[in-house]
């Protein structure tokens, strides 16, 4: 027990829905498990610890804290129990395997806040493995987390990244282990709620529906009936998620419903990652061998899990049989139309245009030129607010000079694009874009492209920057880490310094990168 810091403000509303379940088949008070070779520290986010109000507890107490290695005082570590459809098929029993929580704050600027410590040792939940994480991967969720906060989506937060060099974690080779703790509002999933509805424990599945509204959705305490309320903002939150996630390339990698969050956040960083070649049907994990969870399937699996957890909470519902089939058109309609509409949105403000001129047909041949041109999806976006720029006002019909779009067209899409025979579906999109843009005299070139620029990131933690990140921090080398946290936090910032090597498509011996669940 580690009592030489300030009290904290330990908020233990989580626990309420459990009272009746005490069972260690269902939740655990365990602490975690201290790793037995020398911890130090990966990265350690300082302001974030600010906002959380730890900004107080020297390091030297947090390192052990966050390494699993002491406990805070006021803490009761525990782990709890979930279900979940994996691929498509239901596992009855989950949970929190290889995740501690160490207890969740009350923070003064960001409500509840539960910070969970990942890589932390067995529980009872682990089935077969070892409750452990290895550095790779969580190199891989501390970064992304708060590299996918910078970008505006929301997503688990992460504080600390902890490394054990000495501590063998035995998957296809032997890797070194650390601990991330990870942080947010809550951590249920879907697979929560579906474990205690295949138990019939209607008082348990109420009393976690009461929580969520109660200390996270307090808007819709109000509501005629709280619940569909629920079940309607999971439904929506869950579809504009979808929609963020496809506007900058994110591939989760595995979207079984126990990695999808109550509260719409991105959750349980795997073998996700970002496009790179504009590929609609990039599979990103490499043990997804039928493509359930390609980038284009997202936002069908996003509906098709959310559904999951419709039908897991509806005996608390109040709705008769005869009704449910419309309830559950309500609730696919609703995301559909939550989806197009905030799809079409930021996609709408990538491309700089005012929403009455944007289409959907406009933005299907964009994203069908950039498939056959397998264009740097990033990249490509990025340079729009540059396109934008070469508009001529002192030509007749204002477009581009031909030389121009030439010069564009090689920096941006690459050499690849300059292909004499399909070049005409992107010439022509090209001046059909540039009349839009040039037909809003609402706004300046300037501000257009300061506008398009806060939206269309320059750095992206693309696949190959992570592994550079993770090779140098494998040899006790944790520079990179830094300064990837740097740059993915001001993502949309220019850095001219590190342009030429953070924001290239990926080198030639990053192509054979494979990326698969092992964690
Ligand atoms: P994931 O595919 O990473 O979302 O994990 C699916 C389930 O396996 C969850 O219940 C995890 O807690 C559990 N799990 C994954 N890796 C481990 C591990 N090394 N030790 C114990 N449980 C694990
Ligand atoms: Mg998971």
């Amino acid at each position: 027990m580690s009592d030489i810091h300030p009290p904290l403000p330990w908020d233990f509303s989580f626990l309420e829905p459990f009272e009746s379940v005490k069972s260690p088949d269902f939740i655990s008070f365990l602490p975690p498990s201290p790793l037995s070779t020398p911890v130090q520290w990966g990265h350690y986010n300082h302001a974030f610890a600010e906002e959380l109000g730890l900004g107080a507890i020297p390091p030297e107490i947090l390192l052990p804290v966050l390494s699993g290695n002491a406990v805070l005082t006021g803490s009761t570590p525990y782990a709890v129990v979930y279900s979940g459809h994996q691929f498509g098929y239901y596992v009855p029993q989950l949970g929190d395997g290889r995740a501690t929580t160490i207890g969740t704050l009350s923070t003064a600027s960001m409500g509840l806040q539960t910070l969970q410590l990942k890589g932390a040792g067995q529980t009872p939940y682990s089935r077969m493995g070892d409750g452990r994480a290895v550095l790779r991967s969580s190199i891989r969720e501390y970064l992304c987390s708060e590299a996918m906060q910078a970008l505006g989506i929301p997503t688990t937060r992460a504080l600390s990244l902890t490394v054990a060099l000495d501590e063998p974690i035995y998957r296809e080779t032997i890797e070194p282990a650390a601990v991330v703790c990870r942080v947010a509002p809550s951590f249920l999933r879907f697979g929560n709620f579906q474990f205690w509805a295949k138990l019939g424990r209607v008082d348990v599945l109420t009393a976690l529906a009461d929580y969520t509204i109660n200390h996270h959705m307090p808007e819709i305490k109000s509501a005629e009936n709280p619940y569909t309320a629920l079940v309607l903002t999971v439904v929506e939150r869950t579809a504009i998620l979808m929609a963020q996630w496809q506007s900058v390339g994110f591939c989760h990698g595995v979207m079984n419903t126990d990695n999808m969050s109550i509260l719409g956040l991105t959750l349980d960083y795997g073998p996700f990652g970002f496009l790179d070649a504009f590929d609609p049907a990039h599979i990103c994990n490499h043990s997804d061998n039928g493509g359930r969870y390609a980038y284009n399937q997202q936002p069908a699996v996003g509906q098709w899990n959310v559904m999951q957890f419709v039908n897991a909470i509806k005996p608390i519902l109040g709705i008769s049989a005869d009704q449910w089939e419309a309830f559950e058109d309500k609730c696919l309609r609703l995301y559909e139309t939550s989806f197009y509409k905030a799809f079409m949105g930021l996609y709408t403000q990538k491309l700089g245009l005012p929403t009455s001129v944007m289409s959907e047909p406009f933005l299907k041949q964009l994203l069908q030129w950039m498939a056959i041109f397998q264009v740097d999806y990033t990249n490509t976006f990025r340079g729009f607010s540059q396109l934008q720029a070469l508009l001529n006002a002192s030509s007749a019909n204002g477009l581009a000079t031909n030389e121009a779009i030439l010069a564009w067209k090689q920096q941006t899409l690459g050499e690849g694009c300059v292909n004499p025979e399909k070049e005409g579906l992107v010439d022509a999109w090209l001046v059909a874009y540039q009349a839009l843009l040039l037909a809003d005299t609402g706004v300046c070139i300037e501000e257009r492209k300061r506008q398009m620029d806060a939206v269309n990131p320059k750095f992206l933690l693309r696949n190959y920057l992570l592994q550079e990140a993770i090779v140098q921090a494998e040899a006790g080398d944790f520079s990179e880490i830094d300064r990837l946290f740097q740059l993915m936090n001001a993502p949309f910032d220019e850095h001219p310094e590190f342009e030429a090597h953070y924001t290239q498509p990926p080198p030639s011996w990053a192509k054979a990168l494979c990326i698969s669940c092992s964690s």
